[in-house]
């Protein structure tokens, strides 16, 4: 059975956990939280990263940062995950969503400013597949309508646009780390914080709104509650399980992009048959190869396909009902303008399996089962 997907495991995991076990601290910020924090600050370029336990928190931290209540309004796309509406919704606001680009399937970055009131807070865009979003065009709009920039980079771990890394370009950027990801604490995220001003109110939330991080910083000598906030650090076992990738990443992410390529090299005349679209990566994009996925004709040849390559022992999966389409969808947010993309891309857009375990004959045996559906 070739899986879907497979945890990140490298080898090293046990003995950095065993080694959080023996120094005594399995709590936060230990040891291992402190390597992965220096290692994503000076890979992602950004001022200050704090691990959190998972992308939705980071979402959630980013959320309250940005003091988003009853009443404001988020831009967002329909395509994403629950978690990038969850996070403003639970702080009272009202979701707009806007169409996607049907090449990238990312936020289409001209529908966004018609979707801007008086109400809007915040930009919340995500990269899907570890392809950026036109940032260049998304951040000119913001600092037109002097409007912050969350980056749901969930995915995007490694990824970049124009030589920036993704996360660090809007105000805040969020990563997971779980288990479906690139890099895997099993739960897990991180927030990069691109103005170092936000740093301390950032830490605030994330230690239960008290000045905790300061106390061990020595630059007070007690800590107190400042503020409200939450528990949103990992306990280190999970940042040393997380390190035994981090040191490995460009390797993880060299070898991710060949069964990317190859995917990409084994389909081309499927689709250039027309019978399959495969994914587009702008100009200035570089992408982490997050995931491999192609387009059906519509949502009733992409079930038989699923069906086929499972009776062949492949898991393929596809993923997002849009948000503006379900329940939860229509109780906090609202579609702005047409749905042109959104629901009738979803609808054929087919996951096929990509984890660091896969190797290039699995990614053939997959490409050729493909082949024969097709005939
Ligand atoms: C995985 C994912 C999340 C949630 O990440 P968690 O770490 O599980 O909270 C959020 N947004 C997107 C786009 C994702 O792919």
């Amino acid at each position: 059975m070739i899986h879907f997907n497979e945890p990140p495991f490298t080898g090293k995991e046990f003995e950095y956990m065993r080694q959080t076990v023996e120094a005594a601290h399995i709590c936060g910020d230990g040891m291992f939280t402190k390597k992965c924090h220096a290692w994503l600050e000076e890979r992602m370029r950004s001022p200050k990263v704090l691990l959190t336990t998972s992308c939705t928190h980071a979402l959630e931290m980013a959320a309250i940062l940005l003091d988003i209540g009853p009443g404001d309004e988020v831009i967002m796309p329909s395509y994403t995950f629950a978690s990038t509406a969850d996070a403003f919704v639970l702080r009272g606001a009202r979701i707009v969503f806007v169409d996607i680009r049907p090449d990238t399937m990312n936020i289409d970055e001209n529908l966004i400013e018609e979707a801007i009131t008086d109400r809007t807070r915040a930009i919340c865009v995500m990269h899907y597949a570890g392809v950026a979003c036109e940032m260049d065009t998304i951040m000119d709009i913001a600092a037109r309508h002097r409007l912050p920039v969350v980056e749901d980079a969930a995915q995007a771990v490694m990824s970049s646009y124009k030589g920036r890394p993704l996360g660090s370009i809007g105000d805040y950027g969020c990563y997971s780390f779980h288990e479906t990801k690139n890099y895997s604490m099993g739960e897990g995220g991180a927030i990069l914080i691109r103005d170092i001003k936000n740093r301390d109110r950032a830490e605030l939330i994330r230690e239960k709104g008290t000045d905790r991080s300061k106390f061990w910083r020595g630059e007070v000598d007690k800590y107190t509650w400042v503020d409200f906030g939450s528990s949103y650090l990992p306990s280190d076992m999970n940042a040393a399980y997380l390190w035994a990738q981090l040191e490995l990443a460009d390797e993880i992410n060299d070898r991710r992009l060949g069964l990317w390529d190859r995917y990409r090299r084994e389909l081309t005349t499927l689709a250039e048959r027309g019978k399959i679209g495969l994914p587009h990566v702008p100009e200035g994009c570089v992408h982490n190869a997050h995931m491999f996925y192609i387009k059906t004709d519509d949502i009733e040849q992409r079930s038989r396909l699923i069906s086929y390559l499972k009776e062949r022992g492949v898991g393929a999966v596809f993923h997002y009902i849009p948000l503006h389409t379900v329940a939860a969808g229509r109780k906090y947010g609202i579609f702005h303008g047409q749905d042109r993309y959104t629901t009738r891309e979803s609808e054929r857009l087919l996951r096929l399996p990509l984890h660091n375990n896969l190797t290039g004959d699995d990614v053939s045996y997959v490409c050729r089962r493909l082949k024969e559906f097709y005939g």
